[in-house]
């Protein structure tokens, strides 16, 4: 059993032959498209802008900054390595903040306001696990430090807070649409903002700082462009595009399915001892995107053991994340973060995938009891 699997079938094959068969690949109306019910989806009067992945709309993103050494953006110490390394691309010390608590694997206001200085430029906030973080705290915060508040919608493509899609809250946004998120493209990414003059910034910085598209050339509406700032190489292709489409046509019924599957997985791990789970009380005002299961294993039993014992019944599990400390590119440069390097070391993450059925959760959870109880007896 695979931690994902795609939900594909004849309808994005079909909207990929479809490109294929108009024979323009790239910026073009799937694209364009794909960026208008994007937003619609949003609302709040969100832009788009959609990029080649999420870490390309990040790094626009950061280069919006300016950033110099010794400018400080604030990252989630739990968190793909992504959040930091688009800071230090982009000549800035990334410094992280700890998860809230035990329970609550995201970071507050609380873990935010502590690792504040005269040098902080930027919060970049991740909604972990698809749980929308508690933004009106924090955007206050922000707001009263003069911060652009990033969001790293990437787990949480369609959760909401409040009814309000995650992403709308921050200055800019960026979603992912890797192999493996909520909505899958292979590659692709969004950047998201409610402010015209960010979104052009992206625009230049998606394609080479330049003023016209190739479409325009083609069709006759430009014949030549200016460059008004150095930029990139971030564009999507159409048939990215083309797959987001169908992949936000399914994004409602498919994050609800995940999140009926969690409820599932809730109920059965409860009779696993010892395990805990983040966010396990129902809080109606926020509707996570349920992005991966995740599970605080008990202290004790070995977890790279307990994964190999899974993996031999065919199960496959993963880690959400390795401690930002330990990667050699940032030795000795984060501080300690106690919270999140408790969950680093035990966390486990079990299979999730709309595909997927009850009895499979059962099979998950009982090949866990046994590889835990094996363990302890070890
Ligand atoms: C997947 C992921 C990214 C990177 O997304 P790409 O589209 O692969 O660049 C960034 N941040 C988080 C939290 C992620 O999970």
């Amino acid at each position: 059993m695979p931690l994902f699997d795609l939900d594909f079938d004849a309808r994005e094959e079909d909207a990929v032959l479809a490109v294929l068969r108009r024979r323009w690949l790239t910026m073009g109306d799937e694209t364009r498209l794909f960026e208008e019910e994007f937003a619609a989806m949003l609302g709040q009067g969100a832009q788009c802008l959609a990029m080649s992945s999420c870490t390309a709309a990040l790094h626009a993103a950061m280069h919006q900054l300016g950033l110099r050494p010794d400018d400080e953006v604030v990252v989630p110490a739990l968190t793909f390595v992504a959040d930091a390394n688009v800071v230090a691309m982009c000549g800035g010390t990334p410094v992280l903040a700890d998860c809230a608590s035990p329970r609550d694997w995201n970071m507050n206001a609380d873990t935010i306001a502590r690792v504040l200085t005269p040098r902080t430029r930027a919060v970049v906030v991740v909604h972990y696990a698809g749980q929308p973080c508690h933004m009106e705290p924090i955007v206050a915060l922000c707001r009263e430090r003069g911060l652009v508040l990033v969001e790293d919608v990437a787990h949480a493509v369609g959760a909401t807070l409040d009814g309000r899609q995650c992403g709308t809250f921050g200055d800019m946004a960026c979603f992912s649409f890797f192999s493996n998120k909520n909505l899958s493209c292979g590659e692709g990414g969004m950047f998201v903002s409610r402010d015209s003059r960010r979104i052009e910034q992206a625009r230049l910085f998606r394609s080479h700082g330049m003023t016209t598209l190739t479409l325009d050339r083609h069709k006759g509406r430009a014949d030549s462009y200016d460059v008004l700032s150095p930029g990139l190489n971030c564009r999507i292709t159409e048939m990215g595009a083309a797959l987001g489409r169908v992949q936000l046509a399914k994004l409602a019924a498919n994050n609800h399915r995940r999140r009926h599957l969690t409820d599932c997985y809730a109920r059965a791990l409860d009779s696993v001892p010892g395990l805990s789970r983040p966010w396990d009380s129902s809080d109606d005002t926020r509707q996570s995107s349920c992005h991966i299961l995740p599970v605080l294993l008990p202290q004790g039993p070995d977890r790279a053991a307990v994964m190999a014992g899974m993996r031999g019944e065919g199960i496959q599990t993963s880690i959400h994340y390795p401690a930002p400390q330990s990667f050699t590119a940032y030795a000795d440069q984060f501080r300690e973060t106690p919270v999140a390097a408790g969950i680093c070391a035990r966390e486990l993450t079990l299979p999730l995938f709309p595909s997927m059925t009850e009895s499979m959760i059962h099979d998950v959870v009982g090949a866990l009891r046994t590889h835990l109880l094996q363990q302890d007896a070890t």
